[in-house]
């Protein structure tokens, strides 16, 4: 079954965030758990966790249909040690909130060498920021996505991601999202059938598909390998369709949260329906 929805707002409180999954026919849903271009937020109150909870009781989303976003204020490979210092504590707190609201997993982008360091020192200094948060937080697996590989930032390469799932000490608590945007101006051809086949190989001969706990489902505005982060509208961008048909009739995909980041908040329901519309 696949689990299809869009990172909604959370605007006026996270309990708001089911409620505008609903709205557009969601069956999964995308979220910050605090304002994402902020650093300290207050901490979530009862009153807002509880009607959370309920929202999603509710509406049937339960917690592997949901995948947070973290802030992209943090940067867990930060060369600077207060810098880092300040991204572990946010991050920390970001699992904590998650923890609190009842939620499995948080998503976020693992990080950057800024050109201040190599990228070996960098994955390994992610790799312990996780291992540091793990240890600080109980329930919720750390979802390492994939990046376009923009700037500086790390994680555009499978091997990059499982060199740092490979310095994780609680191997049950990591995962990786796939986003399909990113994957595509990285340089993996997803749009093609054999780049697909070749690609989702590699990704389960290089990382494994036990490891997928969610995916970003976009098309991209950039072309094959810019390494440019552009997302695009469903079938409108340099993707196209054809890879949205394999994925909605790939079971690899199934039972994690599939969460549209599509640039246009209005063609969501659309998006949604027409995705389900793509299984044969
Ligand atoms: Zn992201
Ligand atoms: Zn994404």
């Amino acid at each position: 079954m696949k689990y299809i929805g869009a990172h909604v707002s959370a605007a006026g409180g996270v309990e708001n965030a089911p409620l505008n999954a609903i709205k557009i026919g969601a069956k999964a849903f995308g979220l910050f758990t605090k304002n994402q271009r902020q650093w300290v937020a207050k901490p979530l109150d009862k009153a807002r966790v509880l009607a959370f909870r309920n929202n999603c009781d509710d509406f049937g989303y339960n917690s592997f249909q949901i995948l947070p976003h973290g802030s992209y204020l943090i940067n867990l490979g930060h060369p600077e040690r207060s810098a880092l210092e300040k991204s572990r504590a946010a991050f920390i707190d970001e699992m904590q909130r998650c923890e609190a609201l009842g939620l499995d997993r948080l998503n976020f982008h693992p990080g950057s060498h800024l050109n201040l360091t190599d990228i070996e020192t960098c994955l390994k200094t992610i790799a312990e920021s996780i291992n540091i948060t793990l240890g600080k937080s109980r329930g919720v697996t750390a979802v390492i996505e994939n990046t376009a590989g923009q700037g500086t930032n790390l994680g555009h390469a499978f091997e990059q991601i499982k060199f740092i799932i490979d310095l994780i000490e609680d191997k049950g608590r990591v995962g990786v999202c796939i986003d399909t945007a990113h994957a595509y101006s990285a340089g993996y051809d997803i749009r093609t059938t054999e780049g697909y086949n070749q690609t989702f190989a590699d990704f389960d001969r290089i990382i494994g598909f036990r490891y997928l706990k969610g995916m970003h489902i976009n098309d991209s505005k950039k072309l094959l390998g810019s390494r440019l982060d552009r997302h695009d509208l469903i079938g409108m961008g340099t993707l196209g369709m054809d890879v949205f048909v394999r994925l909605m009739n790939d079971q690899r995909f199934d039972d994690i949260p599939i969460i549209l980041e599509t640039p246009d908040t209005t063609m969501w329901k659309k998006e949604i329906a027409m995705l389900y519309g793509l299984v044969k």
